[in-house]
C-alpha cells in the first residue's frame, strides 16, 4: 500500500488522527444530547438515543484501534 508523506508527516496517520477527533466528538455530542433530553424522553426516545451513543462510542473506538495499529506498524 502506497504511503504519501506531506510535510514529513505521514498522510495516514493525519487522516486517522483527524477521523479520530471527529468521531470522539461526534460520541461527545450524542452524550451529551443523551444526558439533557433523558428526563423528559419516553422510553422509546430513550433507547434510541441510547443506540445512537453506543453506535458513536463503537465508531471512535474503532478508528482508535486503526490509528494504534497503524502507528505500530508503520512506526511514525
Ligand atoms: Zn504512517
Amino acid at each position: 500500500m502506497e504511503q504519501p508523506v506531506a510535510y514529513g508527516v505521514c498522510a495516514e496517520k493525519r487522516r486517522l488522527v483527524e477521523e479520530y477527533g471527529q468521531a470522539t466528538e461526534a460520541y461527545l455530542q450524542s452524550m451529551h444530547e443523551l444526558r439533557a433530553r433523558t428526563p423528559t424522553s419516553r422510553k422509546a426516545d430513550y433507547e434510541q438515543l441510547r443506540k445512537a451513543v453506543e453506535i458513536a462510542r463503537l465508531k471512535a473506538e474503532k478508528v482508535r484501534v486503526a490509528l494504534e495499529r497503524h502507528l505500530s506498524e508503520h512506526h511514525c
